[in-house]
C-alpha cells in the first residue's frame, strides 16, 4: 500500500514520505499526516525475533513507502549502530513494578538521538530521490537538548550543514560544553548574548527571508529544519514502542496479544503520539499515560477538553517539558476530529489568536486511549529518591515525572496492567537535580565532581558521551548578537 501524507489544515494535496521530510511543514502551516495509517504486516511473535534494525525496518518500510528497501536499510544501518553504548539500542530494565524502556543510549544521552541519528539519512536520501541537489543546510535554535542531537546526528553527513544557535548564558555547563566540543567539518555552533526566544525568533526570520533564499539558491544551497514536527522524526520513534513490546514478549512478561500500558514524559506531545500511532498500526497498547511537569497544560487539557496556554511559563528541573504550546498534539486533535482539516485549522486559529481551544463533546471520546497526570518539583524528587532507595536504579528528572505519574495512576485504579515507561535521558545528563534528589542538597561542587559521585553511588560506569567531554577540545566560540545572526549564518556559507 502506497502512503501518502496531507496536512492537518487542509488544502495543501498530498506528498510522498519523502517530500513530508524534505517540507518538514507543510505550506498552510499543518503539520503532515498519512492519509490511511498502515498495518504491521507480521505478528507481535515474529516481531519478538527481531533486533532493533530490523524491527526498524518493519515500521519505517510501512510508513515510507517511496523509500527502496535498500535505502531504508541503509539509513537504519548509518544510523542504529556504534554511536549507541548498547548492541540492544533501547534496553528495558525492570524496576519496582514498571518498565523503564531506556532511550539514552545514543551520541547525546538523551531520547531525541532515537530520531536525530536517522533523519539527516532520511533527509539526503529524500534530497536524491527528488532530483534536489543543493546542499541541506539545517538552521536550529536551542535550549540545549535538541541543538546537540542535531548536531551529533548531522554531523559529516555529506550533503548538509548544521548551523546551531543557543542562548550563551542560558543552558547548562554540561550542555555547554556538549555543543561547544561537537566535531565535524559541517557543523557550526554560535553563542547569541540573548535568550532562547530571542534565537529562535531570529531563525524563524531567517527562515520567512525570501531574499535570503535566493541568495542561498544561488549558491547551491537550502534550508530545512530538523525539529518534532518532522515525519522523518516521529515515525523512528513508533519502532521503540513496538519493539518495547515484542521484548516482553519474547522475555515472557506478558503472553501473545496481552494489552499493555505505556507511560510518556511529555512535552511538545511528540513521543507519546508515536506511541497512538504503535497502537494503531496493532501494537496491543491499551492505555497511553502523559505525564507533565509543573507546565500542565496537556493534563488540564485531558481533564477538561480546553486547551488554554494562557498561565505562567515554569522553569522546572525537566527543562525539556518546559513546553506551553505541544506543537505535535495537533495531529492526535486531527485524527480525534475525524481527519477533518477544517476542524482542526479552525481550533489551531483559535490558539494562535488567543492561547486558547475547546474540543467537542464527541472529540474528547477519542481521547480515551489517554489518562495523564502531573508531577511537581516535590513529586519528581520524590520519586527518583524513593526508586533509588528501593531498588538501587537512578532515573533522570523527566523519566521521574513520568514514574510518579504512573505509581498515581496505579493508586487510583488498581490496575495492574504491564507498563513500559519511556526513560528519556540519562540521569548523568542532570546529575545536580539527580543528586540534589537524592541526598537532599548538593554543595556547590561543579558538575562532573557530582557526576562522579552519581556514578559510584548508582554503580553505572559513566556513559562515553560524559567520559569524552572532560578532555575534549573547544571547536566552537563564536558569539554574536541576535541582529548579527543572519551575517553570521552568511559568512558560514560563504554567500
Ligand atoms: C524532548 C524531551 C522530552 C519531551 O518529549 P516530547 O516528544 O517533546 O513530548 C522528554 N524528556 C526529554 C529528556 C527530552 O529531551
Amino acid at each position: 500500500m502506497e502512503m501518502l501524507y496531507k496536512s492537518t489544515r487542509g488544502d495543501a494535496g498530498v506528498v510522498t514520505a519523502s517530500q513530508a521530510i524534505l517540507q518538514g511543514l507543510a505550506p498552510d502551516g499543518g503539520l503532515y499526516v498519512p492519509v490511511e495509517l498502515p498495518k504491521l504486516a507480521r505478528t507481535m511473535r515474529e516481531l519478538s525475533q527481531m533486533t532493533y534494525r530490523e524491527t526498524a525496518y518493519e515500521v519505517l518500510s510501512l510508513f515510507l513507502t517511496d523509500y527502496t528497501e535498500e535505502e531504508l536499510k541503509a539509513c537504519i544501518d548509518a544510523a542504529y549502530d556504534d554511536k549507541f553504548d548498547t548492541e540492544e539500542i533501547a534496553p528495558l530494565v525492570q524496576a519496582d513494578g514498571a518498565y523503564y524502556l531506556e532511550l539514552f543510549h545514543g551520541a547525546t544521552i538523551a531520547f531525541k538521538d532515537m530520531a536525530l541519528s536517522i533523519l539527516p539519512h532520511l533527509m539526503t536520501t529524500a534530497a536524491k530521490k527528488n532530483g534536489i541537489t543543493d546542499e541541506i543546510v539545517i538552521l536550529t535554535a536551542t535550549s540545549g537538548d535538541t541543538g546537540k542531537a542535531a548536531l551529533a546526528g548531522f554531523a559529516d553527513v555529506p550533503g548538509t550543514r548544521i548551523i546551531v544557535f543557543y542562548p550563551k548564558n542560558g543552558v547548562s555547563a554540561i550542555q555547554e560544553r556538549q555543543m561547544v566540543t561537537q566535531k565535524g567539518d559541517n557543523t557550526s555552533v554560535i553563542g547569541i548574548t540573548g535568550n532562547f526566544d530571542d534565537a529562535q525568533t531570529g531563525v524563524k526570520r531567517m527562515f520567512n527571508d525570501a531574499e535570503l533564499k535566493k541568495e542561498l539558491a544561488a549558491h547551491g544551497f537550502r534550508f530545512s529544519s530538523a525539529n518534532s514536527i518532522n515525519i522523518g522524526r516521529l515515525v523512528p520513534q513508533i519502532v521503540y514502542y513496538t519493539y518495547a513490546y515484542c521484548k516482553l514478549l519474547a522475555e515472557g512478561h506478558i503472553q501473545d496479544g496481552e494489552k499493555i500500558h505505556v507511560t510518556v514524559p511529555t512535552g511538545n506531545f511528540g513521543n507519546i503520539l508515536a506511541a497512538y500511532y504503535a497502537k494503531k498500526i496493532g501494537v496491543p497498547i491499551d492505555k497511553l499515560i502523559c505525564a507533565s511537569n509543573t507546565n500542565k497544560v496537556l493534563f488540564d487539557f485531558f481533564e477538561t477538553g480546553r486547551y488554554d496556554r494562557n498561565r505562567e511559563f515554569v522553569l522546572t528541573s525537566s527543562p525539556s517539558m518546559d513546553i506551553l504550546i505541544s506543537s505535535n498534539l495537533e495531529r492526535l486533535i486531527y485524527h480525534i476530529a475525524d481527519d477533518n482539516s477544517d476542524v482542526t485549522a479552525k481550533l489551531m486559529k483559535n490558539l494562535t489568536d488567543g492561547g486558547i481551544y475547546d474540543i467537542s463533546e464527541k472529540m474528547r471520546e477519542g481521547l480515551a486511549d489517554f489518562a495523564s497526570g502531573y508531577a511537581t518539583e516535590e513529586d519528581t524528587a520524590s520519586a527518583i529518591r524513593t526508586l533509588y532507595e528501593r531498588t538501587g536504579y537512578v532515573i533522570d528528572p523527566h523519566t521521574a515525572v513520568a514514574s510518579y505519574v504512573y505509581k498515581e495512576y496505579v493508586n487510583g485504579s488498581r490496575d495492574n496492567t504491564r507498563t513500559v515507561i519511556a526513560s528519556t535521558a540519562s540521569p548523568f545528563k542532570f546529575a545536580r537535580s539527580v543528586m540534589a534528589a537524592i541526598e537532599g542538597k548538593v554543595s556547590e561542587e561543579d558538575d562532573f565532581t557530582l557526576i562522579d559521585r552519581l556514578s559510584a553511588i548508582a554503580n553505572v560506569a559513566l556513559p562515553p558521551a560524559i567520559t569524552e567531554l572532560r578532555a575534549a577540545p573547544v571547536r566552537h566560540d563564536t558569539v554574536c548578537k541576535t541582529e548579527g545572526m543572519k551575517l553570521t549564518v552568511s559568512r558560514i556559507l560563504g554567500l
